[in-house]
């Protein structure tokens, strides 16, 4: 009966040696798996073998090798407890290749599949006993990345489901199980965060060293949405979200964007080809993630209540500024940050009137446009719109301008930014700037993931920390932003864009309301 656990010494055949066949095959031999690597090509199996011999030729690891057994014929997996297909993304060839294992690999042994994209009921409907089939979705490298999704179609059984999960712990890796739904956890609600990108670059917002910079330097990302599509290849990254996006029948968060599109005709897949969004020829790119350090502060800045609330106020002090809730005299600037539209619109209000014309006036503009705040002012030149909701803690601060504004205004804050350790990025006018709307379309697509029952919250959480990198659980990120205040980001892009990929999740709204 499948699922009694897999013997301990039972061997684990892998269907494909490249990319990801290769990898999880040095998992497995690494979690002392006798492995049999099954794949037609031979130079495939040869560029295999010399990247098993290389991992594992080292003290303590040869033995792992002699595990190994590499063949051209699907037969060679009789007497495996466990297959893992790590075939090209191919429905059709993935169906015969699992039709075919069915004679070969009979029950009790489970088949997975290492597909990213297609459903894994899809797949096991090729053969006669879908409940021992499951997805085990490894990240590239997958020797390196922590996390496996264990994918479980409606036909999988809870042995399986339960198998699959022990031998990705053996594997020492952490699972995280996952409905059968187009793009699992970590694919789909990654989708955002590349297509926010392209879009702001589209709309002509910011420039793709920008966006990744403010990703990087105020998000805390490890890499940002352009570096990491030229990492993972822009064809790689088109097709997974052609994929989600056909699969969901058009839903337009996961509509490509034509962009990347044209780059991938033109043959720009990223590193891989030596030019994507950056060019590769001479090396790695320098990517200017300089923070100038500006003199300490000195002078009054006259804050909001909001700018007190949302720690902002701590890091002026910390720069040396000294602070005021009223109205002083010559402040450097005013700056206002509020929990409410209300709020924001009342404090720039009161500012905008009881400040000399000459002072520049800092306000957060994650929610409402820099023309918007423009309407509540009598002198709308001295005000520069800034993105509150991710200042603390950044070394990047996203600014945006009216052609209006003055020089002197813009350098003043720019000096302003300096002395708190922030490298000015101005960037043009438009919808949640740029982390505020990519963050939040990330929360969004999460919520929407929880609500069709994807996975748990804290499954999606770890999913993206783990599969993905992101510096916190989009959820918890969320959470933590509060749920009205991303759902005010959401209905201002959908309000300014017009579009209905900015629709707000409706649990979002629901808890947004308070309700559980
Ligand atoms: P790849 O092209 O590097 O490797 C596929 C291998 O399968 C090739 O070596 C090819 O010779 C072999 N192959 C072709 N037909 C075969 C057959 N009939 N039987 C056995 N082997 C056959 O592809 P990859 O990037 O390793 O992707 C493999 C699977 O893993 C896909 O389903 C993909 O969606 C998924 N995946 C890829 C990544 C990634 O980042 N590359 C990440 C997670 C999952």
């Amino acid at each position: 009966m499948p699922g009694r656990g897999l013997a301990s010494d039972s061997p684990i055949g892998v269907i494909g040696a490249g990319t990801m066949g290769s990898g999880i095959a040095l998992v497995a031999l690494s979690a002392w798996r006798p492995v049999v690597l099954v794949d037609p090509i031979e130079s495939a199996r040869a560029r295999a073998q010399e990247y098993l011999h290389r991992h594992l030729s080292k003290p303590g690891k040869t033995a792992a090798l002699d595990r190994l057994t590499l063949a051209a014929d699907l037969e060679a997996l009789s007497g495996c407890g466990l297959v893992i297909e790590a075939a090209p993304e191919n429905l059709d060839l993935k169906r015969d290749l699992f039709r075919r294992l069915e004679s070969i690999c009979p029950p009790p042994a489970l088949l997975a599949t290492n597909t990213s994209t297609l459903s894994i009921g899809g797949i096991a409907s090729a053969t006669s006993t879908p409940e021992r089939v499951g997805g085990l979705h490894f990240f590239n490298p997958a020797a390196l990345m922590p996390l496996v999704e264990v994918a479980a179609g409606e036909q999988t059984s809870e042995a399986t489901l339960a198998t699959l999960v022990a031998v990705v712990k053996e594997f020492g890796k952490t699972p995280v199980v996952a409905r059968d739904t187009p793009g699992f956890i970590v694919n789909r609600v990654a989708r955002p965060f590349y297509g926010e990108a392209l879009r702001l670059l589209a709309e002509g917002i910011a420039t793709v060293d920008q966006i990744d910079r403010v990703v990087e330097m105020a998000g805390g990302f490890r890499m940002g949405p352009f570096r990491l599509m030229d990492l993972i290849g822009l064809d790689v990254n088109l097709a997974a979200t052609r994929s989600i996006y056909e699969q969901t029948f058009g839903e337009p968060r996961y509509r490509p964007h034509p962009i990347q599109a044209r780059l991938v005709e033109q043959g720009r897949l990223g590193r891989k080809s030596g030019a994507g969004f950056y060019n590769y020829s001479a090396g790695d790119p320098p990517l200017d993630r300089e923070a100038p350090a500006g003199e300490r502060g000195a002078g009054l800045l006259v804050l909001s209540e909001g700018t007190w609330a949302s720690g902002i106020a701590e890091e002026m002090l910390r720069a040396g500024f000294t602070l005021h809730e009223a109205h002083g005299s010559a402040p450097v600037a005013g700056i206002v940050a509020a929990g409410t539209d209300e709020r924001l619109r009342e404090h720039v209000y009161r500012l905008d009137r009881a400040l000399p014309p000459s002072v520049p006036l800092l306000v957060q503009a994650a929610d409402a446009t820099l023309s918007e705040i423009h309407t509540w002012c009598t002198h709308p030149e001295r005000v520069i719109g800034f993105d509150g909701l991710f200042f603390v803690g950044s070394r990047a601060a996203t600014l945006v301008a009216a052609e209006r504004c003055s020089p002197e205004v813009r350098r003043a804050i720019e000096a302003l930014m300096n002395t708190c350790g922030r490298r000015a990025e101005w960037i043009r006018d438009g919808a949640g700037l740029i982390l505020p709307r990519l963050v939040a379309a990330l929360v969004n697509e999460a919520a929407f993931a929880l609500m069709e029952a994807t996975a748990d919250e804290p499954t999606i959480d770890l999913a993206m920390r783990l599969g993905a990198n992101y510096p916190a659980g989009p959820l918890e990120w969320g959470r933590r932003l509060g749920w009205s205040r991303v759902v005010r980001v959401m209905d201002h892009l959908h309000a300014e864009l017009g579009e209905d990929r900015y629709r707000a999740a409706p649990i979002l709204r629901r808890w947004a309301r308070g309700s559980p």
